[in-house]
Order: C-alpha cells, then sequence, then structure tokens
C-alpha cells in the first residue's frame, strides 16, 4: 500500500513540482476549455490564447512560457508558421512545441516537424497522452536548464580567479583590449591601474600560506567595494591586480588609485583569527587618445609606475610620467617659437 502511494505521490509531484507555464493556442472554444481544465488540473498554468497571433505575441513577454501547445489550424497565423518563428527568433531558453492537428484535416505532419515542433497529437486526443507528452516536453525542458547552467558555470570558471572571485589575467587583459578599441571609437581617455600588496611574502612567512589567501581575498572585496561598476579588475599574479578604469584620464585614474590605496591602509586585514596592516602600492598610467595596440604599453607603464612607488616607500600612488615631451608641452614650445619670430 504505501509504495503504491509513493509511487502516486511521485508521479504527481512530476506534474505539480512547480507550476509551470504553457502556452496554450487553440482557436476552438470546446478544445480551449477542455486543454485549461485539463492542463489546471495537471498543475500547469495554463495561458490561453485564441489564435496563432495572440500566441506570437505572447511569446514576446520576457517571463514567456517555455512551453506550448499550438493547434495547427487557426485563423491570422497557424501553428506552424508560431513555430517557424519560435525558431527563427532561436529563443533561449529553448521553446519546447507541442502540435495539435485534426484528424481531418491534411497537412503532411512533415511540414510541421520541419517547422521546428517537437512533438504532435492528432486531435481528438486521449487527455494522459497529452499528459504524458507534456512530462516528455518537461524532461528535455529540465535537461536543457541543466546544460545552460553547466555551460554558464564553465564560462565563469574559464574568465574568473577561483581565489578571488576576480576576474583573472586572461579575461582582464582581454577587457583591457576591448576597452582601448571602445575609447578609441568613442575618442574617450582610458587609465590602467596595477595594484601590488607591499610585503606580501612576510605575510605568508608571519601568519602562513592560508592567512596569505585570505588576505588576498579580503584585498580582492575592498577594491571592488569601492571601484565603480563599469571598472574591470582582475588578478594579474600572485599578489599583482589589473584595473582598467574605461573614460578615466591621468587625474581620475590617479584619485581611484588613492581611493583603493585607502581602503587598504584605513584598517587591518582579518585573517587567520588575527589581524594585520596591509598595504599596497599603485601604478597608474593612461591614454587620452587610445589607439589600438595600446594594451601592451598601457601594461608596461603602469608597471613602471609601480616599481617608482615601491622604489619611495610603498603604500603610495604613482603616475607614469613619459619622458618624452606631451603633446600639450610641445604645443606651447612651437606657440612660445612662433611669438618669438
Ligand atoms: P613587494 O612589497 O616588493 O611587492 O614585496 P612582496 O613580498 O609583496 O613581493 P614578492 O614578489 O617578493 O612576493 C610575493 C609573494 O606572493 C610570493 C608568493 O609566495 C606570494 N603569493 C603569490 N601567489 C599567492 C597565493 O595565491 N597565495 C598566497 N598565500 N601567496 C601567494
Ligand atoms: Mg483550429
Ligand atoms: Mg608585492
Ligand atoms: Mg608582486
Amino acid at each position: 500500500m504505501e509504495s503504491i502511494g509513493a509511487i502516486q505521490s511521485a508521479n504527481l509531484s512530476s506534474d505539480l513540482g512547480q507550476t509551470m507555464p504553457v502556452l496554450v493556442a487553440e482557436d476552438n472554444p470546446v478544445f480551449q476549455s477542455m486543454l485549461r481544465s485539463m492542463l489546471t488540473k495537471w498543475g500547469y498554468d495554463a495561458r490561453i490564447t485564441k489564435n496563432g497571433l495572440e500566441a506570437w505575441e505572447a511569446m514576446q513577454a520576457a517571463d514567456a512560457p517555455r512551453l506550448a501547445v499550438l493547434d495547427w489550424m487557426m485563423p491570422y497565423m497557424d501553428g506552424v508558421e508560431v513555430c517557424r518563428r519560435i525558431r527563427t527568433a532561436a529563443h533561449e531558453p529553448y521553446v519546447y512545441v507541442l502540435l495539435l492537428t485534426a484528424r481531418t484535416e491534411s497537412q503532411d505532419l512533415v511540414e510541421g516537424m520541419e517547422a521546428g515542433a517537437d512533438d504532435y497529437l492528432t486531435k481528438p486526443f486521449n487527455a494522459q497522452e497529452l499528459r504524458v507528452r507534456l512530462r516528455a516536453g518537461r524532461r528535455i525542458l529540465d535537461l536543457q536548464q541543466q546544460l545552460m547552467e553547466a555551460r554558464e558555470a564553465l564560462r565563469v570558471q574559464a574568465t574568473h580567479d577561483a581565489l578571488t572571485g576576480l576576474l583573472n589575467r586572461g579575461r582582464v587583459v582581454e577587457i583591457l583590449f576591448a576597452e582601448i578599441a571602445r575609447s578609441a571609437r568613442e575618442r574617450r581617455p582610458l587609465a590602467v591601474l596595477m595594484v601590488d600588496l607591499d610585503h606580501f611574502k612576510q605575510i605568508n612567512d608571519t601568519h602562513g600560506h592560508q592567512a596569505g589567501d585570505a588576505v588576498l581575498r579580503e584585498a580582492a572585496r575592498r577594491m571592488q567595494a569601492v571601484t565603480r561598476h563599469y571598472d574591470s579588475p582582475g588578478r594579474y599574479g600572485g599578489e599583482e591586480f589589473l584595473i582598467v578604469l574605461p573614460g578615466c584620464g591621468a587625474r581620475d585614474g590617479y584619485v581611484q588609485a588613492e581611493r583603493i590605496r585607502e581602503a587598504f591602509a584605513r584598517e587591518p586585514f582579518a585573517a587567520g583569527g588575527e589581524s594585520m596592516a596591509v598595504t599596497c602600492s599603485i601604478g597608474v598610467s593612461s591614454s587620452d587618445a587610445c589607439a589600438d595596440g595600446e594594451a601592451c604599453r598601457l601594461i608596461r607603464e603602469a608597471d613602471e609606475a609601480l616599481y617608482d612607488a615601491k622604489n619611495r616607500g610603498r603604500n603610495r600612488v604613482a603616475r607614469f610620467v613619459s619622458d618624452q615631451p606631451s603633446a600639450e608641452s610641445l604645443a606651447l614650445t612651437k606657440l612660445a617659437k612662433f611669438s618669438e619670430a
């Protein structure tokens, strides 16, 4: 007795597990109310439309059902056309389409399946048959959901650093390239920060590698807390971070770097039950008129500025200063010569 009850409730829960919305397109009022009552009884949220056009419009909503039962013959737009449109729009997540055809109608089923229908039922149909076919559709949709989640998890894994959750080196450099191209197009400046923790080796040596890891995580958290949402901080190497700041010139880049330096120095880090002072040094480089291929130069110059910040005592921000005269100073020299003449 108990086992039968268990099987029955398992069956029931596979239908009723979640109220899944189902789009129904049916022009015949008798079939409409039949489908509504059956679907509702099986635990679906039946969304009834009266023709293909209404159905297609309902499919445009952000929360449109992923399961659709479409009658073939309908006014304005038939089920096959709705199906064809759904497939052309290449909906993601996938929409599972079950086509209903009347025995008296002589359409070629091949046409329906070629339009992208997943399954079909011939009217008048057996209620239990519709029920199990819908369940098969849900299984497909569940699998597709799992695949999408796995793909998303892989994407995150491939672009993020496992320890800090920040972007990894490959991804942050890729973003730098893309942002340089965009800055060139939009004639906007761009700044790059190279952040390096001070005497981090000592933290590892004194408190252990795990405490060092906790410090890296906290460093990432503090950096993220003070960066704007369109900035991209990434872990460039062991205790080095690269931050891309679109729209920032040298001055704004410096201000942003100071904010980060301050976020570290303001209060001690807590790691492994201990409290410790952690500081960072930051090198800033920038470009006012980005040209393609500047990524390497910007990284190199931020690195040089970082080296300067370390040499000058750490816990500070240094800007890259070019040995070359700037365009602005060149223009001033030319102007001076001109007025001398
Ligand atoms: P400086 O102020 O000149 O930057 O000195 P530093 O000690 O920070 O620099 P150094 O390059 O000598 O040491 C960096 C250390 O970072 C060495 C390395 O063991 C440690 N490190 C790199 N990656 C990790 C990590 O993922 N976890 C931990 N705990 N330590 C790491
Ligand atoms: Mg019809
Ligand atoms: Mg360091
Ligand atoms: Mg370093």
